[in-house]
């Protein structure tokens, strides 16, 4: 009996495309008795939207085991707050939750807001970056989701969260507070759920680890484990390549994908499905 924490941008999916063999290897931890927490920086879609897209890909996933960095931020901002938001569905519906009121930056026509929070979106402009300086430079308090500068798309790489942020904290003077991997809100996170998280007995020996945080990016997903006091199993399918010989050997377990790492670690003990 494990607990497997798995990114999943670059670890499950590239954008719309599956990772080949994820949903395998997803099965068999659950038939072998592992418990499974998704855990992503990636805050634009809702619960709801990321259970979907799992089970288009033959994924079924309870709302509990979904970690975001949406859900992790919005825990950041003080209770009854009014919240400029310039970000996702994922962090509107986690701040509704919370906040007292939360305006999106692109339709706001207020000057004032108790916090900022900033996340992954497609809407990015001048105007909305514009409020968002200048309701920081008003005293708002600056959250962000993340600051990944980049991230894995199925078409190549796609500018991230921490790519907006940077514009804001320039022009500010401010640095933000950030919620997502490997900061201190997603580590409570991911400890509030995998205590709450009851897995069954395997029924078997298994030669693993008792927890595992498995990611393509070594500076959150890595950073993260270290954290946690996991160990760090690095997979090849997102961000970091076999040519990467610095950050592979960093890692305590390196497998080309879910799949290999899977069947590395379930093939080391008898709890294999
Ligand atoms: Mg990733």
């Amino acid at each position: 009996m494990a607990l497997w924490a798995l990114d999943l941008d670059g670890v499950v999916w590239l954008g719309d495309r599956a990772i080949v063999g994820a949903s395998a290897a997803i099965a068999c931890l659950g038939a072998a008795g592992h418990g499974v927490l998704y855990c992503t920086n990636n805050s634009a879609s809702t619960i709801d939207g990321y259970r979907r897209k799992l089970a288009s890909f033959g994924i079924a996933a309870l709302p509990e085991q979904i970690l975001t960095s949406a859900v992790a931020v919005a825990g950041l901002v003080p209770a009854g707050a009014s919240v400029l938001c310039a970000a996702g569905p994922g962090v509107v519906e986690a701040l509704r939750e919370r906040a007292e009121r939360v305006d999106l930056a692109w339709e706001s026509t207020e000057p004032r807001y108790d916090a900022v929070v900033i996340g992954f979106h497609r809407e990015f402009g001048y105007e909305s970056l514009q409020r968002i300086v200048r309701a920081v430079l008003d005293g708002a308090r600056l959250f962000a989701t993340n600051d990944d500068p980049i991230y894995p798309a199925s078409d190549g790489p796609a500018p991230g969260c921490g790519a907006f942020l940077s514009a804001v904290e320039v022009a500010t003077g401010t640095t933000a507070v950030v919620a997502g991997k490997p900061n201190a809100a997603m580590v409570d996170l991911v400890r509030a759920r995998a205590a709450a998280l009851s897995t069954r007995s395997a029924g078997g020996a298994y030669a693993g680890p008792d927890s595992i945080m498995v990611g393509d990016s070594p500076r959150t997903d890595g950073a993260l484990a270290s954290a946690l006091g996991w160990p760090f199993g690095l997979v090849l399918t997102g961000n970091t390549g076999a040519s990467d010989s610095a950050v592979v050997a960093a890692a305590d377990y390196v497998a080309t994908s879910l799949g290999d790492l899977v069947d590395q670690l379930l093939a080391a003990g008898s709890g294999r499905a």
